[in-house]
């Protein structure tokens, strides 16, 4: 194969740290999209899910508990979808992981109790305070919440505390109008393992999932619970890790758009390798080029595109890495809406210089 994107180079995207996972991912999509009833969109996402190895039941469970967050309607409608996704694929022969359900729930006591201390862990927030606001107003949906959601759902050990979390902020982005709930559930996703950069990301797969409205909504509260003064402007792009300099802009005309350059390595006879890190503004791109010997490109942030001569053009991301084998045609750029950082490393140099050929049209760029 000419082109290998390694997107999780060991299993776990160490590129970002902590970036969601793939199931992760479909966790958000189809728990936002069964919250907005578009059960066209969640066939495919369900689909996906399954193929990324989620269970069914851990699957079930995410439409299960998506009815706390947006009711039953939303959550059998979804569950009824799902029933027809297995149905069709088990008619295609194809075989999905059951996998395990629940265990039994051993705990006794209080559920009422049982469900405080569940909300502690989650809030890191001693729950024994007096009641305030609107569980004085109305004790019983506190008894509700407490009780039930946090007490016989949260204590179903087939979903991490993460993974309900992460159906809970999709449900609650997909919903709309929730913020105060939307900001605190950011918040204990800090609290259960979930990092900044992930909910950045977050953000991402809601833009890509459900559209730009909910991604801003969601990523206003995000900014304004981490402090963050990132420009709504430029929403989708992940949070700057940059490790080296931005460098210069390149006076080039291989390029369309404004590109910076900072190279890193030059080249000798020892190595015969260069690197650069290279960043595109939204919408900027190469020229197509081949590289007599070779590249490889790690992409540091943002979000890009990547084609080679007579294959469809790929959406790169933060994490992914690319081999394009020498002499190869391609070229490479960031997203519409995000700049793309890259480490740009050439290889095997004594072979030659790039080859420079036409720009790459809007068309093209566009596909
Ligand atoms: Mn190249």
């Amino acid at each position: 194969m000419l082109l290998t994107i390694v997107a999780n180079l060991f299993g776990q995207n160490h590129q970002t740290g902590n970036a969601l996972q793939e199931q992760q991912k479909s966790i958000i999509a189809i728990a936002a999209l069964t919250a907005q009833g578009n059960l066209g969109a969640l066939k495919t996402a369900l689909a996906k899910g399954l193929d990324t190895g989620l269970t069914v039941l851990k699957i079930r469970e995410c439409l299960v508990h998506t009815y706390a967050y947006c009711g039953f309607p939303r959550s059998i409608r979804g569950l009824q979808t799902f029933m027809e996704v297995l149905e069709d694929r088990k008619l295609r022969g194809i075989r999905d992981s059951i996998g395990p359900d629940a265990d039994p729930i051993q705990q006794r006591g209080s559920k009422y109790e049982r469900g405080k201390k569940i909300l502690n862990e989650l809030t890191k927030a001693p729950q024994d305070r007096p009641l305030t606001g609107y569980s004085v107003f109305a004790p019983v949906i506190d008894t509700f919440l407490k009780e039930h959601l946090f007490a016989d759902i949260f204590e179903r050990n087939i979903l991490s505390y993460a993974e309900r979390e992460l159906v809970t902020i999709s449900v609650l982005s997909a919903i709309g109008r929730a913020e105060p709930m939307l900001r605190s559930h950011f918040s204990i996703c800090l609290n259960v393992g979930l990092t900044p950069n992930a909910l950045y990301e977050f953000v991402d797969v809601i833009h890509i999932t459900l559209g730009e409205k909910e991604a801003e909504n969601a990523k206003t509260v995000l900014n304004e619970l981490l402090g963050s003064n990132q420009t709504t402007t430029k929403p989708y792009q992940t949070v700057a890790s940059e490790i080296f300099h931005k460098g210069e802009k390149v006076a080039s005309n291989h390029f369309t758009g404004t590109v910076w350059l900072h190279m890193l390595v030059h080249t000798d006879t020892i190595f015969n390798t260069n690197a650069g890190n290279v960043t595109f503004e939204p919408g900027a791109r190469t020229h197509w080029h081949a590289h007599p010997g070779g590249q490889i490109l790690l992409v540091t942030n943002g979000k890009g595109r990547y084609q080679e001569l007579g294959k469809p053009v790929m959406e790169i991301r933060k994490g992914d890495i690319i081999k394009c084998e020498p002499g190869v045609v391609h070229w490479h750029g960031a997203a519409p809406d995000s700049e793309l950082t890259h480490i740009a490393i050439g290889v095997q140099q004594e072979k030659g210089a790039v080859k420079w050929l036409e720009p790459v049209t809007d068309k093209e760029y566009r596909q």
